[in-house]
């Protein structure tokens, strides 16, 4: 059999026996025009090795698989979907190997040196929620190089990981991410378009990873500047900041004492991290 003979998603689902388990913020996309314009948006995919977290039925793998990548790694927490996994691995002739594992516990340099060595790599995902902003932390700021990461979350999370200096959403996943890399929303989506459909809408985020990455230990203190900053956003950064040098760091990098928090650009911020250090 190969990618175009498989049976549709749903009757995959219904011949298993299949239900979605909420625990495992299971949401699943069975429309294939959604997922190849998903994997499409991803960026040419040839030659390139894809991380998928949580295939589930395996509608996005699939697509990705059409549209050329020359790997997918695929990690996936729920062993129920292993033996409908195995099957688009057949058809997919070598090209996907199935983890199952959490994808926050798993090492993506050592799969990939495994699996995929010395491709670019590109993360491509429709997450699972309860664990999508963790999961974006650690990949920003961990070792491996990441070409793109192209992510469903859920809308309110995009918003907040695009958001601007003097967005009401502009806040610290703003600033780390934005530090990092360039992000923007690229598409939205209904709940409707899921089985069964969240109660809130989802967006795509695409998170492009600058060559220019901040150090870690710059990036473990711009989580430091940020906490206390967002953590009492409406307060003067002079008093906000108290504990971290309050006025005296805001005037060692220009910055006005008086700001509040929300209408700093991520380079302010970036500057009281670098004087934290
Ligand atoms: N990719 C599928 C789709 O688009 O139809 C499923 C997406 S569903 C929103 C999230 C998936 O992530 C589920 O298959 C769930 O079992 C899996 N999952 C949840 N937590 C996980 C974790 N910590 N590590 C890996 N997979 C996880």
């Amino acid at each position: 059999m190969n990618l175009s003979d498989l049976p549709s998603l749903r009757e995959s689902l219904t011949a298993q026996g299949l239900l979605a388990n909420k625990g495992f913020g299971q949401h699943f996309l069975l429309d294939l025009n959604i997922t190849r314009k998903i994997a499409r948006l991803a960026g040419p995919l040839e030659d390139v090795a894809v991380i998928e977290v949580g295939p589930g039925p395996g509608g996005l793998t699939r697509a990705l698989l059409e549209t050329g990548a020359a790997h997918v790694i695929a990690v996936e927490k729920d062993r129920r979907f292993v033996p409908l996994l195995a099957e688009l691995g057949e058809a997919a002739e070598g090209r996907l190997t199935v983890i199952e594992g959490d994808a926050l516990a798993v090492d993506e340099a050592a799969l990939l040196a495994a699996h995929a060595p010395g491709r670019p790599v590109r993360i491509v995902a429709n997450l699972p929620y309860n664990v999508a902003t963790p999961l974006l932390i650690k990949w920003l700021t961990g070792q491996t190089a990441i070409a793109s990461m192209t992510l469903m979350f859920q809308k309110e999370v995009g918003i907040r990981i695009a958001a601007r200096p003097g967005d009401d959403a502009y806040g610290r996943l703003a600033v780390i991410t934005q530090a990092v890399a360039d992000a923007s929303i690229i598409m939205t989506l209904p709940g409707r378009a899921f089985t069964p459909p969240p109660k809130v809408e989802s967006a795509v985020v695409q998170i492009v990873p600058r060559a220019n990455r901040p150090a870690p230990a710059l990036l473990a203190a711009l989580e430091r500047v940020t906490g206390a900053a967002f953590g009492q956003r409406r307060k003067m950064l002079r008093s906000s900041l108290k504990t971290l040098g309050g006025e005296a760091l805001c005037l060692s990098v220009g910055l006005d004492p008086s700001a509040r928090a929300e209408v700093i650009p991520v380079e302010g911020f970036l500057a009281l991290a670098e004087a934290v250090l």
